[in-house]
């Protein structure tokens, strides 16, 4: 892959309506090229998660995938003696990915309420360091995050994700920018030139007037025309997924929800590929 991709979150539910085909059809006419899949074998939908993931790649699809995150899943203790257990859960998942050659992951750093900073880089980091070592297919793309006055996350600054990526020092292990949540950290400001080159995935969302994220570009206070240009002049050539939640738009018609759909999949198409 040699340029930006646009991708979509995807998740079971959201062809409740309609057909794989039917509801992929639209999307791609507006610039989609691939996908990406949560791995949570707690979701209630997990069943369907792998026949849908071949079913898409047979629609010609490109598939990307995104790490448990949700509790019970946490990969704070990885360093010490934990790991035994956190290895086998997050095993079951990434297998999962694994089976889908040369593809993405996306990785939340460690978090804690209890546990310090030091360690949970230090387990954020032989958390990389293994999965690296486990699947030679797999990028890994460690994600920044909101912000939690209650928690200590690794992610939640954008430099702790440049240093960690930096001193892994592997061309497997990028950065996710979620765009979304550096506004919802208050950060407005590009990235330097440093993160932006080790960008190898992205998240792509909106924030709604009453600071909710996770939306279509409904609200404009992501500025994706002028980051979006940046990240494919800085040579991204990694995959930019709509990291949307289908139950915040549920109140609105089928209709509704793919006029929105398609008008966010042509905008960050458009940006991504109109870079000068
Ligand atoms: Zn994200």
């Amino acid at each position: 892959m040699s340029r930006p991709q646009v991708g979509f979150s995807m998740h079971p539910r959201w062809i409740a309506g309609s057909t794989l085909a039917g509801f992929l059809g639209p999307l791609r006419t507006a610039g989609l090229e691939a996908l990406e899949f949560g791995l949570d074998a707690n979701d209630a939908d997990w069943p369907h998660f792998e026949p849908m993931m071949y079913d898409c790649r047979l629609l010609g699809l490109d598939l990307c995938f995104h790490a448990p995150y949700k509790p019970p899943y946490t990969i704070a203790g990885f360093a010490g003696h934990e790991r035994a257990s956190i290895e086998g859960d997050y095993a079951a998942m990434l297998d999962v990915a694994g089976r889908f050659g040369d593809t993405t992951v996306v990785i939340h750093g460690a978090q804690s309420a209890t546990r310090p900073q030091q360690e949970l880089v230090a387990d954020t980091v032989a958390f990389l360091r293994w999965a690296l070592d486990r699947y030679p297919s797999l990028t890994l793309a460690l994600e920044n995050l909101v912000f939690d006055p209650d928690k200590v996350k690794i992610g939640a600054d954008r430099t702790d994700v440049l240093r960690i990526v930096e001193e892994i020092n592997d061309s497997r292990v990028g950065i996710c920018w979620d765009l979304g949540h550096d506004v919802m950290n208050g950060c407005h400001d590009l990235p330097n030139q440093a993160w932006l080159q080790h960008i190898c995935h992205a998240h792509l969302h909106d924030v709604s007037e009453h600071g909710v994220d996770h939306y279509p570009f409904n609200y404009g206070r992501v500025p994706i025309r002028s980051w979006l240009p940046a990240l494919a002049r800085a040579g991204f050539s990694g995959i930019a997924s709509l990291e949307l939640k289908g139950g915040q738009l549920a109140s609105l018609e089928l209709e509704q929800i793919m006029e929105m759909l398609v008008d966010s999949t042509s905008k960050a198409h458009r940006l991504l590929t109109t870079s000068t």
